[in-house]
């Protein structure tokens, strides 16, 4: 074999000599990896096991100078080119199929200065990574729930998860980028240097070029925070959802309640016979004194009868590894997801009918709680527009079975059109690959105009198009 066989990014096929790929490899720190290549299997794997994408060449990066050749040779080349962070989307986009990968996945240093409260984080590094480090500080970014994560696509796409609602999104945290973009420089984005650039990268994806480290502004939430896991009888579930749409509104910034409708896990405090049934969970988080985050917490627990409860001071990096089994490598997913513009009994009706029928047993029904910090930043200050709407639905799919595709990916679709009526947008970072209208609605119009303005300006060629993508 002295060439190999490549995608490009009009959509034919080419070849690349072995050569030209060697002569790039001597040139990078980190490897070119190619099939058959020891790590290649564990490089091209994704979170999503729907996929099996096998791109024809990865560059295994270990610093940006790796990442500028590789942009670079992907360009020269014509490649159809795809990045990936930590390889969590559950569209699949970090696997390019017979093109180019830049995998950031050996880019995972995190260095937090304590004394300014912020933390350097490279393009490839997972939440797990972050809260370790920042934890050493009793600090920590605002980010997902999911440990696994990979900060890079969580933050293009906005970020939220626990503390988000005091503290803000990812990308309200974030002070700073390098990114290499597709003419191959090496750029800073904040709010002196490349302001377009900065807006974009803060909602757009990974749509403008590859981010190999973001400058975050830290919280102080200290090591340990009051949270726990509610258990409520999913026979009374309407009677709860109708209690949380209003009680969720009326907390703090500081409280986080959020609602999850699924088949009950194997959790310790639950007894045998409840695991394996329908049950509605409601995790929360408080960040404050515990006796008050208790007294927060009654109304909940008094409103309908609970299976069980869990709650206490629980170490934060416990509390964020705590839901990744649920969700770990290699099951097949598809997600529809929107964000609600209320839990109106209607809607509410809407959820139950199709909780009632969950294909599989670890398929769920997600609605965070959104309002807080974020909704009162201004919607055109970033590029993650949707910011008034109080909840967000997520339909988790997930199976294991090839054969059970079509069924599991028609419940999802249904459950999404039935929604419809009490959404408005949606969360790029939820989007499966539903065309470029959808991808228009996770922005308002005047966000898409500036967006397309910002694209063309940095990726004129749309070398980033494996993204929920903005064409230029
Ligand atoms: C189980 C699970 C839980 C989740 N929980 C949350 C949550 O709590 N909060 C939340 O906000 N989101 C959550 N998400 C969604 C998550 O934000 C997205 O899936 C996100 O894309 C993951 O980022 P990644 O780097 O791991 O993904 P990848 O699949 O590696 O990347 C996705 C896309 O992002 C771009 N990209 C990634 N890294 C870079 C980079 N460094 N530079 C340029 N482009 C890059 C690329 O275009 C790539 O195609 C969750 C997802 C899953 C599967």
């Amino acid at each position: 074999m002295d060439s190999v066989n490549v995608q490009t990014a009009d959509g034919s096929r080419s070849t690349v000599d072995l050569t030209a790929i060697d002569a790039l490899d001597a040139n990078a720190k980190g490897r070119i990896l190619l099939a058959g290549d020891q790590e290649y299997e564990s490089s091209r794997k994704i979170w999503n096991g729907f996929f099996d994408r096998k791109p024809s060449i990865i560059a295994r990066c270990m610093e940006s100078g790796d990442v500028v050749k590789a942009v670079k040779f992907a360009r020269d080349n014509s490649l159809l080119l795809s990045v990936k962070g930590g390889g969590h989307n559950s569209a699949g986009t970090a696997a390019a199929e017979d093109g180019m990968m830049v995998d950031l996945s050996l880019m995972r240093q995190v260095t937090v200065d304590g004394r300014k409260k912020t933390a350097r984080v490279e393009g490839g590094a997972l939440l797990s990574d972050v809260d370790f480090e920042t934890q050493q500080h009793g600090l920590a970014v605002s980010a997902g729930i999911i440990s696994h994560t990979g900060v890079g696509g969580l933050t293009l796409g906005g970020g939220f998860g626990w503390i988000s609602r005091k503290h803000g999104l990812s990308v309200d945290n974030l002070i700073s980028a390098e990114v290499v973009t597709a003419d191959g420089r090496k750029v800073t984005a904040s709010a002196e240097q490349n302001q377009d650039l900065f807006w974009g990268i803060r909602g757009g994806g990974g749509n403008f070029g590859i981010v190999t480290s973001f400058e975050f502004q830290c919280a102080q939430i200290g090591t340990e925070v009051f949270s726990g896991l509610i258990v409520k009888k999913f026979a009374d579930a309407r009677k709860y959802m109708q209690f949380h749409r209003d009680f969720v509104r009326g907390l703090p910034d500081e409280m986080t309640v959020w609602m999850v409708v699924r088949h009950a896990p194997p959790l310790p405090f639950l007894n045998e016979a409840v695991h394996g049934s329908m049950v509605v969970i409601v995790p929360f988080v408080w960040l404050g004194e515990k006796d008050k985050g208790e007294e927060l917490v009654k109304p909940i627990r008094s409103i309908t009868a609970s299976h069980g409860e869990a709650m206490g001071m629980n170490p934060w990096v416990n509390w964020q590894s705590g839901f990744d089994g649920l969700v770990e490598h290699g099951a097949r997913n598809y997600w529809k997801s929107h964000h609600l513009t209320d839990l109106s009994d209607g809607c509410i009706d809407a959820i139950l009918e199709f909780a009632s029928k969950l294909p599989t047993d670890e398929c769920e029904v997600f609605i965070p709680h959104m309002e807080g910090v974020p909704g009162r930043v201004s919607e055109t200050r970033t590029a993650f527009a949707h910011r008034r709407t109080p909840f967000l639905l997520n339909i988790h799919t997930r199976w294991r079975k090839a054969s059970d595709d079509e069924k599991c990916i028609r419940w999802a679709k249904d459950f999404h059109d039935r929604t419809q009526p009490f959404a408005k947008g949606v969360y790029v970072n939820f989007l499966s690959q539903e065309g470029e209208d959808r991808v228009k609605e996770a922005y308002t119009p005047e966000v898409w105009e500036r967006l397309v303005a910002v694209k063309k300006k940095w990726d004129p060629t749309n070398l980033f198009r494996l993204n929920q993508n903005i064409r230029p």
